[in-house]
């Protein structure tokens, strides 16, 4: 009997060390991703032409950051979902790059950008008089100083409120006919004179882009987004 309660002891102290483990490993990633961020993970930085919703036709630097957990199955950059096979640069290092470009709009997407907390990188662009906007699903909570918020919602990881109530643009991509709906509720969630887009998935642009129109023509409050850069050979 002594000899199973030792047994009972053991397993016991054993389960609560691995629940500490977890738990100060869990701290350190929110602790991470909630205080101040002097690095983050860069998968792609390019001057361009934005391509797609209120500001498409503008010059804008974009900056893709890595890391994402949403999990569309369509999603066309896969290769940003793991935060760690992107390099980590310095707030100072991206905001020098923008800066070369001598682009006066920073686009920061990802991946999903709001994984991290964006004040010190929006601070420093700002200072530098380049204007702030960023794409996100809305998963995440709102960090960082912007001028132009689009939230594009996913339905594998569904938005916040609070992202839907600040956005500037939102931005709807319709892969199959149901997604319109799911746009519409979506709609319904943002302030008056948020702009309201229904985009085609790249893949399916053929089949959807026909629904979308006929939408939009009984819709008019709502706009179509087209990814005019993959018509212009364009990052
Ligand atoms: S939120 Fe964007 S990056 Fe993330 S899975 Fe969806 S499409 Fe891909």
């Amino acid at each position: 009997m002594a000899v199973l309660n030792k047994i009972q002891a053991a397993f016991f102290v054993d389960i609560r060390i691995r629940v500490l483990i977890v738990f100060v490993f869990n701290l350190q990633r929110v602790s991470t991703d909630t205080t101040h961020i002097s690095r983050l993970p860069v998968m792609e930085h390019f001057y361009t032409i934005q391509g797609e919703g209120y500001h498409q036709g503008k010059a804008a630097y974009f900056v893709r950051l890595g890391g994402c957990d949403v999990g569309c199955t369509w999603c066309d950059v896969k290769e940003s979902w793991l935060t760690e096979k992107h390099p980590l640069w310095t707030i100072d290092e991206i905001v020098e790059e923008v800066k070369k470009s001598g682009a006066r709009m920073c686009v920061i997407t990802g991946g999903e950008p709001l994984m991290y907390n964006l004040d010190e990188l929006t601070r420093a662009l700002h200072s530098n008089h380049i204007k702030t906007n960023v794409e996100t699903s809305g998963a995440y909570p709102l960090s960082g100083e912007w001028d132009w918020i689009c939230v594009s919602p996913k339905r594998f990881k569904h938005p916040l409120e609070e992202c839907l109530h600040e956005c500037d643009e939102l931005k709807a991509v319709i892969f199959h006919r149901n997604d319109i709906r799911w746009a519409e509720e979506n709609a319904a969630k943002v302030s008056e004179g948020c702009k309201l887009f229904l985009q085609p998935e790249w893949s399916k642009e053929k089949e959807m882009l026909p629904v979308i129109i006929d939408y939009v023509k009984q819709n008019q409050q709502w706009e179509i987004s087209l990814q005019v850069h993959k018509y212009m050979d364009i990052p």
